[in-house]
């Protein structure tokens, strides 16, 4: 049986982010990487947005041949026995640990249907598949109305290619932004030549002649192609099988560890308490990712510190773009200071007249700011909050 000091389960951001970090905290410890993509770790968000905008596939990789970590790639980790610290990949063969990372990340939820034409979209071979599908007139159906149905039809149409969007609610974007936000952007994606349908949950099929895109109450479109984002689940079944405690993803406390001994989780997979939110947390984000990453490796190697970073996340929809700080959620109160309506501005999220998250629309370098504001976690008029994240000007 091999043996690694730290052994990692999944080669992707916050995987990468643990191997440099254990690396730095201990140089000589061996560091083992199961990743089930056959692809060393690269950047996920690029694949719905700067590739698509000319950026070669050259820069989303992440460069971790310094790091002096065994990699294998293609290959799953199966099982986790916390009580012999061991691990059991797809080919039946045991490999044990000093200390383990799960960085599994997550899995697009599917609808019922599946074939070569339906993409349940996240890895790089997603990427390929579409690009090269996107390279012929044809027609597709994007389902979903959150990041990467948005980002995805966006990318689409960009090529030219006839996009048509079905949406199970009233607006894009609704699990995040005010409704009256969120229709904007239809009416935004609809003048950018995109059909959006909002006709609540539909289903779609892989027939002979191509997509059907089936509506609750029985209509039907056609496609060629269908793209899904309809959300994703966290990767959690290992931890399941190993009875490491799991609710919304792998629980783990202030210092990444779960329930197991010398047992530890990062990225989308895990959930932490956030301190000042006041709650427990996953995020699906590739900054939490980076630093949840490097806070377990630092963990793993003995240099523990506790992690209670702030959602940070990011997003470019054709000419507008975002980045977003705390905790969006549009059932809280909120208080818009546009300078352009939908155009540019901050949507400030309130919780007892206290700031704990802002939307920065097409507004730049302002999300420190916006963190300490958060921080601060004290009452704030809306008099104060106008004008108080104003774009950096150009020096
Ligand atoms: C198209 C797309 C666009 C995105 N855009 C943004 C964005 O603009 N901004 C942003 O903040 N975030 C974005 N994200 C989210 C961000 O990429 C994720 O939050 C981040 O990748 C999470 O990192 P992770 O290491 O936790 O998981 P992942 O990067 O998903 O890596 C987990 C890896 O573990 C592997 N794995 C799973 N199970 C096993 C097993 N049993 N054995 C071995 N390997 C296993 C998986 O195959 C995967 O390669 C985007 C994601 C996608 C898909």
């Amino acid at each position: 049986m091999s043996f690694f000091d730290y052994l990692i389960i999944g080669a992707g951001i916050a995987a990468e982010s643990a191997m440099r970090a254990l690396r730095e905290a201990d140089p000589a410890g061996t560091i083992g990487v199961f990743g089930a993509e056959l692809h060393s770790p690269y950047d996920r968000p690029p694949l719905s947005k700067a590739l698509w905008k000319g950026t070669s596939e050259n820069d989303i990789w992440r460069d971790v041949g310094s790091i002096g970590a065994r990699l294998h790639l293609g290959r799953r980790i199966e099982s986790i026995d916390p009580g012999s610290a061991s691990v059991v990949d797809d080919r039946g063969i045991a490999h044990g640990y000093g200390k383990l990372l799960i960085a599994t990340g997550g899995s697009p939820r599917r609808l019922r249907g599946s074939g070569d034409r339906i993409l349940y979209y996240r890895t790089l071979d997603d990427y390929r598949r579409l690009r090269d599908l996107a390279s012929e007139p044809l027609r597709f159906a994007v389902v979903g109305g959150g990041f990467i149905g948005m980002e995805i039809a966006a990318a689409l149409r960009m090529q030219g290619r006839e996009v048509e969007m079905f949406v199970a609610e009233d607006g894009l974007g609704t699990r995040l932004f005010p409704d009256d936000l969120s229709s904007f952007l239809v009416h935004y994606y609809r003048e950018q030549g995109v059909v959006v349908r909002t006709l609540g949950r539909v289903e779609v099929e892989q027939r002979d002649r191509g997509i059907v895109v089936l509506t609750g109450s029985g209509v039907r479109f056609q496609a060629d192609v269908a793209v899904v984002g309809v959300g994703l689940s966290p990767n959690v079944e290992l931890a399941q099988g190993a009875c490491l405690t799991v609710g919304d993803g792998i629980e783990v406390d202030a210092f990444l560890r779960t329930s197991a001994p010398d047992v530890y989780a990062a990225g989308d997979v895990a959930s932490f308490h956030q301190a000042l939110l006041g709650a427990r947390i996953r995020v699906e984000h590739e900054s939490n990712a980076d630093a949840m990453g490097r806070a377990a490796g630092l963990s793993m190697a003995g240099q523990p510190s506790p992690y209670h970073r702030l959602p940070f996340f990011y997003s470019d929809l054709f000419d507008l773009g975002f980045e977003a700080v705390g905790e969006l959620d549009p059932r809280m109160e909120t208080f818009a200071d546009w300078k352009e309506p939908f155009r540019k501005g901050v949507i400030y999220y309130l919780a007892k007249d206290r700031v704990r998250g802002a939307l920065l629309w097409n507004t730049w370098d302002q999300v420190d700011n916006a963190r300490r504001l958060i921080e601060e976690a004290r009452p704030v008029s809306r008099n104060e909050l106008e004008g108080r994240l104003p774009e950096e000007e150009a020096a």
